[in-house]
């Protein structure tokens, strides 16, 4: 899709997201708030946000290379992890106050294992999070996230009240709410955003302050809806994948006609599916949506038919023709995530082609190749019917 008129505010999201130390991140550390990096996707942000920081996405954006950072790691380390800690060795998070991780995976908890080595680390927690349900696991969460919250109340000298909580649920629930609108907008049989721009505006949501995104995103669904510049795919897409940020990697994906309507990722359509309680206490309310109200991550053991239910469901609501799966090189997790999307879309007789990626698209003719091929089997199929 060509755009025939300027969007400022998309214009203002794309590039807060396609870059780590953005205006909006200058903006906010000039006024003095404390910037927190942050693990996605199963990390309460709600209590960074109490504690008054700006928790941001850890990511590699903006590398080039994993020179520095392949001194601490083998070669069979994701290239999410290794260009993550490349830009952190470049200096290029030197602005954060804080850092916070959880056990996502052996790959990226090997980044705060690493960075505690390094002199004047921003590291100052970790917080272990079951991979299994049950009454049990609820109990060690609980006694988890309160460690957090005294580790963030220790580091931070504020104190993480009700109050502050129910306020971030709030906020946070204001941009859940703004991003449902906005893929709601992308169900029709024309959609207002490319693929891209959504994943981008998407991964802008954890770049920068809340309260400023959420104003910016309100302004761009303004926008959109004025600017009534819409298209309609003529093969629409539904994307899933792990650590894959990076905007080129999208463009590729939708550069040989076939367009992304919908995701299933974890900063993108799994962010806002729920909201957070509002009634009752706010830390039990944030407890219970991390803990088994969210649509589960890759990594929760026992949430296989339910992740594939909502994967089903995404197909259905939004007329999806094809699903794209990516995962990184040495990615085992979303090596088995490909594996069952892959049977449970065979049976439901919607084609899916599986990728392999870098973290900054590498092989690219052969990817281009492979969409382009895929795309055009949908089109044939389309042809035939
Ligand atoms: S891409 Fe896979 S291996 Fe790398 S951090 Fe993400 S889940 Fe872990």
């Amino acid at each position: 899709m060509v755009r025939t008129k300027k969007l400022v505010w998309l214009d203002a999201l794309m590039s807060a997201a396609t870059s780590l130390y953005n205006p909006e991140i200058q903006k906010a550390k000039e006024d003095g708030r404390k910037i927190v990096g942050f693990m996605y996707q199963e990390l309460p942000e709600e209590i960074l946000t109490a504690a008054g920081c700006v928790p941001i996405y850890l990511r590699g954006t903006g590398s080039e290379g994993t020179e520095f950072a392949d001194a601490y790691f083998r070669q069979l380390t994701c290239n999410y992890t290794r260009h993550t800690f490349n830009q952190i060795l470049d200096g290029r998070y030197d602005f954060l106050d804080g850092a916070v991780f959880y056990n996502a995976c052996d790959h990226s908890r090997r980044i705060y294992d690493n960075w505690k080595l390094l002199p004047d680390n921003p590291v100052y927690h970790f917080l272990y999070v079951p991979k299994k349900p049950g009454k049990l696991a609820k109990e060690f969460y609980i006694d988890e996230i309160k460690k957090f919250i005294k580790a963030t109340e220790d580091r931070f000298g504020v104190e993480i009240t009700s109050e502050r909580l129910a306020s971030a649920i709030k906020l946070h629930n204001k941009v859940r709410c703004l991003q449902q609108e906005l893929y709601a907008m992308q169900q029709g049989e024309s959609v207002y955003l490319t693929g891209t721009e959504l994943l981008m505006v998407m991964l802008a949501a954890v770049s920068m302050p809340r309260e400023t995104y959420a104003e910016i995103l309100e302004k761009l669904i303004a926008e959109l809806k004025t600017n009534q510049e819409v298209f309609t795919p003529k093969i629409r897409l539904m994307y899933a994948g792990g650590h894959i940020d990076n905007k080129d990697s999208f463009e590729l994906l939708e550069s040989q006609g076939g367009t992304i309507v919908v995701d299933n990722t974890g900063f993108g359509s799994r962010a806002c599916a729920e909201l957070i309680r509002e009634e009752g206490d706010p830390l039990e309310a944030i407890i219970d949506y991390y803990f088994e109200e969210k649509p589960a991550a890759t990594r929760q053991m026992m949430t296989q038919e339910a992740r594939l239910e909502r994967a089903g469901q995404l197909v259905k609501d939004y007329k999806v023709d094809g699903v794209v799966t990516a995962r990184l090189f040495m990615c085992d997790i979303w090596a088995f995530e490909q594996f069952i999307l892959r049977s449970y879309f065979n049976k439901q007789n919607v084609p899916v082609l599986e990728l392999e990626m870098d973290y900054t698209p590498e092989g690219e003719g052969q990817l281009r190749t492979r969409v382009q091929a895929f795309v055009e089997s949908i089109r044939a199929g389309k042809q035939d019917c």
